[in-house]
């Protein structure tokens, strides 16, 4: 386990912000007064894989800043086994979680409950008598499980994966998990639609966004970072791999992902194929830009090296025409900030931002997007179609032959994007009412009191 160290005042952006915030704010107050008395002085430990990349990661810095700065001890570990196999399992496990049949989680099971046995023994080292656990995804829920077993605390097992069905192959890993669930109070899930069968109570809680992390700021002037790393597909008749200045400054669409099969880039490359042989020639300019963090440097997830390289194999077969106007950037994720900074100002910039994700339990940069108040567009995965409401803040596409649809939609932004604007701007003011940080934590605050009592 490591700590991760958070500072920063967030509060502050909210109150100077007031007339967007205001009843929130006032419902934020009162409910962390209730929330005092109960919660009182002990520590709350989030407890998650990683601290950069994904999610989850994203959305703690802020939430744990706020809390702090309501009068809430709170901090943030990451568990994080050397063993390859360990995050091989749990990302196989993540994979079957949306029914995808994946080989070998029985070979891999034994180095995951290994790891986890250290790290229940590791955590008795941490966790105070008095102190709140509160876990995130199955990574580190056996190890929590296997401490609280020995060393009961109120805890809560967060779990950002959702899947609406049930399948022979969800079922399963179901049932696994929920062996190491008896220990904890309540679950907190993102959707009704993904409950499982279990005796511990679940809560609804949707994953938010801060508006004032250094993703969702709004950037001005020039950007303060260059690309470490793309990949452009421009041969020397082309210009050179372009800055991120260069970038920043044409006409694109984006994609914002890990480098993941579930999130469907290439769907994105398929319709932008359709879209550039299809295009009027006033279309011709804007560009593809399908953005991911290094995958080098995400390290629970193993499939991104080389689901990247799919992606730059795919980008290859495409016709030289095409490949010149796609650009794949991986972003380091050794400096948050900068990361966040690279991939925040290429939301800003966006012509439109698509999602074609294959299953997605709810989409962070589709809500990123959103917020900024862009044209978004989505496919019909579960948590995506909830997000956005066909023609009200966005579009929703529906299978089959998304990639034609999409095609259709990128022609449409590329020549009427004035179409999309009474959109985008009730997707920007439906996200400050209902999906900010503060909207989400007298809900978090409800669960941990029930956790208590
Ligand atoms: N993200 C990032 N840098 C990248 C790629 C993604 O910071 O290079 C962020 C993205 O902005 C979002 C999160 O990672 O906040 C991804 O969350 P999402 O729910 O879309 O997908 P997940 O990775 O959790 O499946």
């Amino acid at each position: 386990f490591d700590e991760v160290l958070v500072e920063g005042s967030v509060l502050a952006h909210y109150v100077a912000e007031r007339n967007h915030y205001d009843e929130l704010l006032d419902e934020l107050f009162r409910s962390s007064g209730e929330a005092r008395n109960m919660i009182g002085s002990r520590c709350i430990w989030h407890i998650n894989s990683t601290a950069f990349g994904g999610g989850v990661a994203e959305m703690l810095p802020h939430h744990i800043c706020l809390l702090r700065e309501l009068g809430f001890d709170v901090r943030w570990l990451i568990f994080k086994p050397k063993e390859e196999q360990f995050f091989q399992f749990t990302k196989a496990l993540h994979n079957s979680l949306h029914d995808v049949k994946v080989a070998g989680l029985n070979d891999l099971l034994p180095h995951y409950l290994e790891a986890s046995k250290k790290g229940a023994a590791e955590l008795e080292r941490i966790i105070r008598p008095d102190d709140f656990v509160l876990i995130h995804d199955p990574q580190p829920l056996v190890a929590a499980a296997k401490f609280l077993e020995s060393h009961p605390h109120p805890a809560i097992w967060r779990c950002h994966i959702g899947y609406p069905k049930r399948t022979p192959t969800v079922d399963k890993i179901w049932e696994f998990l929920g062996e190491y669930l008896h220990q904890f109070q309540r679950i907190v899930l993102s959707a009704k639609e993904y409950a499982f069968d279990t005796d511990v109570p679940i809560d609804i809680i949707p994953p938010s966004i801060s508006p004032f992390s250094s993703k969702n700021r709004n950037y001005e002037g020039p950007a303060g970072q260059t690309l470490d790393h793309s990949v452009s597909f421009n041969s020397q008749e082309f210009e050179p791999t372009p800055s991120l200045q260069d970038i920043l400054g044409s006409r694109y669409f984006l994609h914002v992902s890990r480098w993941d099969g579930l999130k469907g880039i290439d769907r994105i490359i398929a319709a932008y194929d359709r879209f550039v042989k299809s295009a009027l020639a006033e279309a011709y300019d804007t560009r593809l830009v399908i953005a991911g963090p290094d995958p080098l440097d995400v390290a629970d997830d193993p499939e991104g090296r080389e689901y990247f390289e799919k992606c730059v194999l795919l980008c290859t077969q495409l016709s030289k025409e095409v490949r010149r106007r796609v650009y794949l950037v991986c972003i380091s994720m050794k400096d948050h900030d900068a990361n966040a900074e690279i991939v925040g100002r290429l939301q800003q910039n966006a012509h439109g931002v698509f999602a074609l994700s294959r299953e997605e339990g709810f989409g962070l940069t589709a809500t990123e997007a959103l917020f900024r108040g862009k044209p978004v567009v989505v496919s019909s995965a579960f948590g995506l179609k909830r997000q956005v409401v066909n023609g009200l803040n966005g579009v929703v596409l529906d299978e089959p032959d998304i990639e034609d649809k999409a095609a259709e939609m990128m022609h449409h932004l590329a020549v009427g994007y004035s179409d999309f604007e009474e959109m985008a701007r009730t997707a920007r003011e439906h996200c400050l009412r209902s999906s900010t940080q503060i909207s989400q934590i007298p809900k978090w605050y409800h669960s941990i009191q029930s956790a208590l009592s």
